[in-house]
């Protein structure tokens, strides 16, 4: 088993998080938290709370901070959260992390670690902008990782689409909302000596390799 194993993935949007927790998880029973994966359940559910948060997603803009810390706090007290967990796209902002803090405290855990992606716009912009996603979780790239048929998913046989905020406009905007309210976590976490960084740009296999290195 890892030795630290309550983890936060933090960094932009389209520096890997989601792609090295699969890598993760395939080896580790950790409990995947994405708030981002949430929301877009309730979306598809029609959930009042779906409702709300669509307005706020599809502009770029965050979902506000009590509504995900909510979700996240009741999450954490699932039994499968005993072995662990990534909080994948959680926190986003400071007072996020102080809410998460909160709850973890209630919960009995503590943070072992915080992994922060750190890739430059030009990767983050191109992947974002090139990402083939499908209802079953799985995500692709036309660039970087293509399915093998043409817009159908290699494991569900699913078809594939573009998330609406994967488009360029909105790609920025989510890239400004990151510098303005999550980037200060960065701080955040290395004064509480949490932070370790993975450069983004590796390939995947050497970027998961140093993910282990640092969580073992
Ligand atoms: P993601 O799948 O992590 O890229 O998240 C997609 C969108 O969901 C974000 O652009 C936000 O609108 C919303 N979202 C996800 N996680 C959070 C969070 N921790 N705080 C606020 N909004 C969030």
């Amino acid at each position: 088993m890892l030795k630290r194993k309550n983890l936060v993935f933090l960094g932009p949007p389209g520096a890997g998080k989601g792609t090295l927790s699969t890598m993760l998880l395939d080896e580790y029973p950790l409990a995947h938290i994405s708030t981002g994966d949430i929301l877009r359940k309730e979306i598809a559910n029609q959930t009042e709370l779906g409702l709300k948060a669509k307005e706020y997603m599809n502009k770029g803009q965050l979902v506000p901070d009590e509504v995900v810390a909510g979700m996240v706090a009741s999450r954490l007290k699932d039994q499968d959260c005993e072995n662990g967990f990534i909080l994948d796209g959680f926190p986003r902002t400071v007072n996020q992390a102080e809410l998460l803090e909160k709850a973890l405290q209630n919960a009995g855990k503590s943070l072992d670690a915080v992994i922060y992606f750190n890739a430059d716009d030009e990767l983050l912009l191109k992947r974002l902008t090139a990402r083939l996603s499908c209802k079953c979780g799985a995500v692709f790239n036309k660039l970087f990782s293509p399915p093998k048929q043409e817009n159908i998913c290699d494991k569900c046989d699913g078809e594939l689409y573009q998330r609406p905020d994967d488009s360029l406009e909105t790609a920025l905007d989510r890239l400004k909302v990151y510098y303005d309210q999550t980037q200060p976590l960065i701080g955040y976490y290395q004064s509480k000596g949490l932070l370790s960084e993975i450069d983004s740009a590796l390939p995947q296999p050497q970027a998961y390799a140093m993910l282990l290195k640092g969580l073992n």
